[in-house]
C-alpha cells in the first residue's frame, strides 16, 4: 500500500510555489499578497491562520492577518473587505470560517471579489468551476486533487466515489474529478448503501465528518482513498476512514494527520499566486 505523505508532498509544492515567487518578483518587481481576516478567539481558527501565515512568509509572500473581536458589526468586515478588494498590494482575500452568528457567512463571501476569492467560495467561482472555465478552487478538494494525481497521473474512465456534499469539500471534489473524464458518484447521508457505493470505487474521497466511517470491506483492492475528516476522539485525531482496516485493502491511503490537512494550506498559497497571476495579463 501508497502511504501518501501528504506533509511531504505539501513542502515539495511549497518549494516550487516559493521558486514561482522569487520569477515573479523578478518579472513585475512585487510578490503576490495574502490577507487573512480573523474574527473571534476559537483555538483551531487561531491555529490555521497561524499556520497560514507562517507557510506564506516560508515562500516569500506578503502576508497580513486582520484581527477583530467577537463582538464586530458586520459592517466593519464588510468595508474592510471592500478596501482591500481596491487595493493593488493585495491578490487573495480569505475570511476564516466559522464566523459569529450576528454575521452573514455568504454576504461576507460575496463581497470578496471573485478575482481575490482564494477560498473559491464566491457563487461566481463555484459557477466557473463547474462550468469547466478557469476559477480559484477551493483549496482541500485542491489539495485532495494533487495528491490523487500523483499516485495515478490518467483518471480518464474511473469510477469515483465522493463520500460527502458539502459546498466546502464534496461538490468542488466531483466537479475535479468530472474534468479528469472519471465517473464520479456523490454520496450523502440519504445514500441507501454506502458500502455498495464505495465497493464500485477506483478513488473514494471521504468528507464526512465520521470518525471511522469507511471500512477495511468497503473497498476494493486497487483503490485509492483520499480521508478528508478530521475528528477529536478519545484516541485522539482520526479521520473518516479506518486506517487500520482500510489500508489492509487499498492501493494508496493519505493517513490523518499528515495527509490532506497540509496539503490545503499549501494549496492556499497557490491559488494567491495564480490570483495574483490573472491579476497582471
Ligand atoms: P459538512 O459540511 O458537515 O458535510 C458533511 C457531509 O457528509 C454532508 O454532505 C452529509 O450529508 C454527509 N454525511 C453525513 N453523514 C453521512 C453518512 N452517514 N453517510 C454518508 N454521508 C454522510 O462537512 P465538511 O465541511 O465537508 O467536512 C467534512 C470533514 O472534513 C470534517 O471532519 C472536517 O473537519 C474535515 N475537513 C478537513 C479539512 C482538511 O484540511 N483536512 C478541511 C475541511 C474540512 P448531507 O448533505 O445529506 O447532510
Amino acid at each position: 500500500m501508497i502511504l501518501i505523505d501528504g506533509k511531504k508532498a505539501a513542502a515539495e509544492l511549497r518549494q516550487e510555489l516559493k521558486h514561482e515567487v522569487t520569477e515573479l518578483k523578478v518579472k513585475y518587481n512585487k510578490v503576490p499578497g495574502l490577507t487573512v481576516i480573523l474574527i473571534g478567539d476559537l483555538t483551531p481558527s487561531q491555529i490555521y491562520v497561524r499556520n497560514k501565515e507562517k507557510s506564506a512568509n516560508e515562500v516569500g509572500l506578503k502576508s497580513e492577518v486582520i484581527k477583530y473581536p467577537d463582538s464586530v458589526e458586520e459592517k466593519t468586515v464588510l468595508e474592510k473587505i471592500e478596501e482591500l478588494n481596491k487595493d493593488e498590494t493585495v491578490s487573495g482575500i480569505l475570511v476564516q470560517l466559522p464566523l459569529p452568528k450576528h454575521i452573514d457567512k455568504q454576504k461576507v463571501i460575496e463581497t470578496i471579489l471573485p478575482s481575490k476569492d482564494v477560498d473559491g467560495f464566491h457563487p461566481m467561482n463555484v459557477g466557473n468551476l463547474s462550468s469547466g472555465y478557469e476559477s480559484s478552487v477551493p483549496c482541500t478538494p485542491l489539495g485532495c486533487y494533487l495528491l490523487i494525481k500523483k499516485v495515478e497521473p490518467n483518471l480518464n474512465g474511473k469510477k469515483a466515489v465522493i463520500v460527502g456534499r458539502s459546498n466546502l469539500n464534496g461538490k468542488p471534489m466531483t466537479q475535479l474529478l468530472l474534468k479528469e473524464n472519471c465517473t464520479v458518484t456523490i454520496t450523502h447521508s440519504k445514500t441507501k448503501d454506502l458500502k455498495a457505493e464505495c465497493l464500485e470505487a477506483d478513488i473514494i474521497v471521504a468528507a464526512v465528518g465520521i470518525p471511522e466511517l469507511v471500512k477495511g470491506d468497503w473497498v476494493k483492492k486497487n483503490t485509492i482513498v483520499i480521508d478528508v475528516g478530521i475528528n477529536k476522539t478519545d484516541k485522539g485525531i482520526v479521520g473518516d476512514v479506518d486506517f487500520d482496516e482500510v489500508s489492509k485493502n487499498a492501493k494508496a491511503l493519505t493517513p490523518v494527520p499528515g495527509g490532506v490537512g497540509p496539503m490545503t494550506i499549501a494549496c492556499l498559497l497557490k491559488n494567491t499566486i495564480e490570483c495574483f497571476k490573472r491579476s497582471q495579463i
